[in-house]
C-alpha cells in the first residue's frame, strides 16, 4: 500500500480495516530515512540513512505502523512539484520493498511555503491529526522520530508520547517536551524504544 496525503488539497485514502487503538512510529523524511542534502526530490540526492532499515525493521516487528510527516516547501518554494515528490516517494518505496519487503505504511506531507500559514508544516499538527484519524491511532503508544525541534514539538503538540531527536540538533536545549530522548545517530533509536517498551 503507498498513499499520500496532500495536507488540505489533495485526500487519497485507502480502505482498511483497523484494530480499536492503533499505534505508530511517526518518522520525519529528511535528516532520518534519508541524508539531507536539501531539497531532495531526484533519486541521485536520495540516500538512506544508515541504520534506518533495520530501524524501520524492527517497528514493523513490534507491530508500529510507519508513517512519515514531512515537510516539502520546496513544493510551495516552486524548486519541484508534487509530481516529483511522488516520483521520489515511489522510489524510496521500491528500495525498501526490495529489501524489507515493506515500505511505510502512509505518507503526509506538507506542500507549503513557510510563510503561507498553513496548518499542516511541523510544527502544526494537521498531518499528525489526519493519521490518527486515518488509522484511530492512540497517540500515547506512538513515537515521533525527526532530526529537528520542530518534529519533536509537533509531537508534543499533537499528544505523540514518545518523541525521539537525532542528529545535529540533538546539543540543543529544549523546553516544555516531555518524554524527549535525544541520540545522536538512528541506529541508537531501537536501543531507547527497547528500553520504553520493556518498562
Ligand atoms: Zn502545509
Amino acid at each position: 500500500m503507498n498513499f499520500y496525503q496532500e495536507m488540505l488539497t489533495i485526500k487519497i485514502s485507502t480502505k482498511m480495516e483497523y484494530q480499536s487503538s492503533m499505534k505508530a512510529v511517526f518518522f520525519d523524511r529528511d535528516g532520518v530515512v534519508n541524508k539531507d542534502f536539501g531539497y531532495v526530490y531526484q533519486q541521485k540526492d536520495f540516500e538512506f540513512v544508515a541504520g534506518i532499515f533495520e530501524l524501520l525493521q524492527y517497528c514493523k516487528q513490534k507491530g508500529f505502523l510507519l508513517i512519515i510527516v514531512t515537510n516539502q516547501s520546496g513544493i510551495g518554494r516552486g524548486y519541484y512539484s508534487i509530481e516529483d515528490f511522488k516520483s521520489i516517494t515511489s522510489y524510496m518505496q521500491q528500495e525498501l520493498k526490495k529489501t524489507l519487503k515493506f515500505g511505510f505504511d502512509s505518507i503526509y506531507f506538507c506542500p507549503h511555503h513557510p510563510e503561507s500559514d498553513c496548518q499542516c508544516r511541523k510544527p502544526k499538527i494537521s498531518m499528525i491529526e489526519q493519521a490518527k484519524k486515518d488509522y484511530h491511532l492512540d497517540l500515547s503508544q506512538c513515537f515521533i522520530i525527526g532530526d529537528k525541534i520542530s518534529d519533536v514539538q509537533a509531537g508534543q503538540n499533537a499528544g505523540i508520547k514518545h518523541k525521539i531527536l537525532v542528529g545535529k540538533q540533538a546539543g540543543s536545549t529544549i523546553q516544555g517536551l516531555d518524554h524527549l530522548h535525544i541520540v545522536t545517530q538512528i541506529s541508537e533509536v531501537r536501543e531507547v524504544m527497547e528500553r520504553i517498551l520493556t518498562t
